[in-house]
């Protein structure tokens, strides 16, 4: 870290509700500036595995100044292509990741979301940050010069400040904003995601099948004997916004694929027997303010951009790292949270926006959103070398310069 050039008058006690992304690397720079800080997580530990995330652009500089960007680079997946079927399992096209993505080969990682949440709690674990695991808040109320928490596991605690990092559907958003269903913004599709063993013997690659409103596919991170699969579908209405019945939708998603080609019939299979089914909504997260009071969102909670903008672990790393620095540079927490929102705003829209520019090539709804995708795949096979979105995305993914806070740290 440069040297320290300036030194918050506040530093007080902070409550952050989720231990994935978002919460410890808060935690970590809020530590590092001097603040007391509490972690609660409603899991009882930090969940391991899971899908590939990127970590791109700006964010590549936030794990740089948090020492952690060779640790990533050693869990660096290296994705080597895309390859896109058709019914018959005939190759339509076939390309490299960041063709589409915007992905910057040798700077930019990609990297199973379980290894950065437990990076990021090792960062932090040994420090004087204090993990709650398997609680979460049950009652807030803020008297505007504290909060009094009052926790699920029945304990009480005030502090000066709390932070929801506890993802898409936030249970500190509701608490402090109201109902989730005034901020989702939904993009039309539902996925599911779950693992089945790699059949065909993938390596570094993914590869998919779509018809018209459906998209199917597996992704094989490195040489796992374990595939991440999807089924991918297009629905006016969203089927629910937060507690799924899971088997209605198992059947769902069975009816929605029943008669595609492909291996669908075999990842079909895979879903309804599934024991680690993940199902939602493509949805974002809009929200007039990300604070309120004493209370403030970072991460998914404040601006899930969806994965088809693949950039939600990205901008949950860089709010993080904005939210402390602003924190650490303000006397008061409410002129933190306005500057925190005002130097990062234009950035996280820019980078939502990156997910509805995508969406027909990622899954097209109709049959002409197809035929164009086909053909741009044809084209992009022809000619040997493809950059479908890569190009604007790249942009938009470093589109922040980071201010430099290093003069508020007081914890190496
Ligand atoms: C299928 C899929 C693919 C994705 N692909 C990519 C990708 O390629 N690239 C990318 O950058 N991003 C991707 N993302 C998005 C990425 O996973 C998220 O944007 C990122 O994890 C956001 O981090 P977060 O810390 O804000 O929230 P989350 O990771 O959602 O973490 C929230 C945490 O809060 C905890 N929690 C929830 N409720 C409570 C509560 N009431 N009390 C206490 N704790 C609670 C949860 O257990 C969790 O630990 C993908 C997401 C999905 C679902």
């Amino acid at each position: 870290m440069p040297a320290t050039t300036a030194r918050n008058p506040f530093h007080g006690t902070v409550l952050i509700s989720g231990a994935s992304i978002a919460g410890p690397a808060l935690a970590y720079w809020l530590h590092r500036f001097g603040f007391d800080v509490t972690v609660v997580e409603r899991a009882d530990a930090v969940r391991s595995g899971g899908y590939p995330i990127d970590v791109r652009g700006t964010a590549i500089d936030v794990v740089e100044r948090m020492g952690l960007l060779s640790q990533l680079k050693a869990a660096h997946i290296d994705s080597r292509k895309l390859t896109f079927v058709d019914a018959a399992g005939a190759t339509i096209g076939v390309i490299r990741p960041e063709a589409l993505t915007g992905g910057v080969s040798g700077r930019d990682i990609e990297l199973p979301r379980g290894a950065l949440t437990s990076l990021l709690h090792e960062l932090t674990r040994d420090t004087a940050i204090h993990y709650r695991f398997n609680d979460s808040i049950d009652v807030l109320e803020d008297d505007g010069a504290g909060i009094n928490v009052r926790f699920k596991g029945g304990a009480q605690g005030r502090f000066d400040i709390v932070v929801g990092a506890d993802g898409l559907h936030s249970k500190t958003r509701a608490l402090a904003f109201g109902p989730e269903q005034q901020f989702n913004r939904y993009l039309g599709r539902c996925f599911n995601l779950f693992s089945l063993p790699n059949y065909a013997g993938l390596s570094h690659e993914g590869v998919t099948y779509a018809e018209p409103g459906r998209m199917a596919g597996v992704y094989a991170v490195g040489d796992s004997d374990t595939l991440h699969g999807f089924l991918t579908f297009a629905a006016d209405e969203p089927p629910f916004l937060s507690h799924p019945d899971i088997d209605a939708q198992r059947r769902r998603t069975a009816k929605v694929f029943a008669g595609d080609g492909w291996e669908v019939p075999r990842l079909v299979e895979a879903m309804l027997r599934s024991d680690d089914l993940y199902f939602d909504t493509v949805s974002q997260i809009h929200m007039p303010r990300w604070s309120a009071g004493r209370v403030v969102l970072v991460g998914d909670a404040a601006y899930a951009p969806s994965f088809l903008s693949g950039q939600g672990s990205s901008l949950a790393l860089v709010g993080a790292y904005v939210l402390a620095g602003e924190l650490a540079t303000h006397a008061v927490p409410t002129e933190a949270f306005a500057s925190y929102e005002r130097i990062i705003r234009p950035f996280i829209e820019a980078n939502q926006a990156l997910a509805t520019r995508g969406g027909g090539l990622l899954l097209p709804r109709t049959p002409e959103e197809l035929d164009a995708r086909n053909r741009a795949f044809t084209a992009a096979r022809s000619s040997g070398e493809a950059e479908l979105r890569g190009e604007t995305s790249r942009l938009v993914h470093s589109s922040l310069q980071l201010p430099d806070y290093a003069g508020g740290a007081v914890n190496p």
